[in-house]
């Protein structure tokens, strides 16, 4: 029993065909998905179709690529968003310095938002960060320190001393199919030493195929394909990783549990 804790269902590789990416991923053990938003002129999409299927739930947020279209973007109209039951997160937000597709400046604002807004209502912040942990560090630590929010770091692949920073505050940590890759001998050895209670996985669907799909269109029953490399790194059966970063995924995204 695994959960996908981050997939993007409306993108063009996936959404053509729902039905079958979902049900491929059933019967490969995957039980529950988190649809992810972007933009703003996505989420009624990604919330629709967390309406339509019971084992998918959806998040609210605006991608730092996408900061630069979403200047205005005012807390309340994420507060507003987060009030359909199916809305168990709030994001992807975050900063990405690597393809630094909007300004900084505005990315930085705009992360800070989501936070305000996960403070207030609980729901879990789902980080996006690239090249820029020092600045994503301050801000977290800035931001706990004004009260605390839960959050998640997906896709991690930053370094072991920021690795060991955000579980700290009290972070998550999401991994996904860029682990088993060849070159990712680093990450590896951060991921077998993450507490098996803030560990969950993810494919960032319709991207990053887990060997042995790599360069493939990625779909969310490769999530399998991830927590059984992951399981190997930590010496535990992929039926105790499955059922731990189940666990996880349900402690953290309390919502999707209710
Ligand atoms: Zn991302
Ligand atoms: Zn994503």
């Amino acid at each position: 029993m695994l959960i996908d804790s981050h997939c993007h269902l409306e993108y063009e590789g996936l959404v053509e065909d729902q039905d079958g990416v979902l049900d491929r991923a059933r019967s490969a053990g995957i039980r529950g998905f988190l649809n992810i938003s972007t933009r703003r002129s996505e989420w009624e999409r990604v919330v629709g179709t967390a309406a339509r299927y019971p084992d998918v739930w959806a998040s609210v947020g605006i991608h730092p690529h996408e900061a630069d279209q979403h200047a205005d973007l005012g807390e309340a109209a994420l507060l507003e968003a987060t009030q359909h039951a199916k809305v168990v997160g709030i994001g992807e937000t975050g900063l990405d310095y690597y393809y630094d597709k909007s300004d900084r400046e505005v990315q930085q604002a705009l992360f800070r938002t989501h936070i305000t807004v996960s403070r207030k209502t609980g729901l879990p912040l789902i980080i996006h960060t690239r090249d820029a942990e020092d600045d994503t560090f301050r801000i977290l630590e800035d931001e706990m320190g004004k009260g605390a929010f839960p959050a998640l770091i997906h896709c991690f692949t930053a370094s072991a001393d920021f690795g060991s920073k955000v579980l700290d505050l009290g972070l998550s940590i999401s991994i996904s199919g860029i682990v088993t890759f060849k070159n990712a001998q680093d990450l590896q050895r951060v991921v077998a030493t993450i507490p098996e209670d803030r560990l969950l996985v993810e494919t960032d669907s319709p991207f990053l195929a887990p060997v042995p799909h790599r360069g493939k269109r990625c779909e969310p029953a490769y999530t399998a394909d991830t927590a059984r490399f992951v399981a190997d790194l930590r010496g535990i059966s992929i039926e105790e990783l499955g059922s731990a970063t189940t666990r996880n995924f349900f402690n953290l995204f309390k919502k999707a549990a209710a």
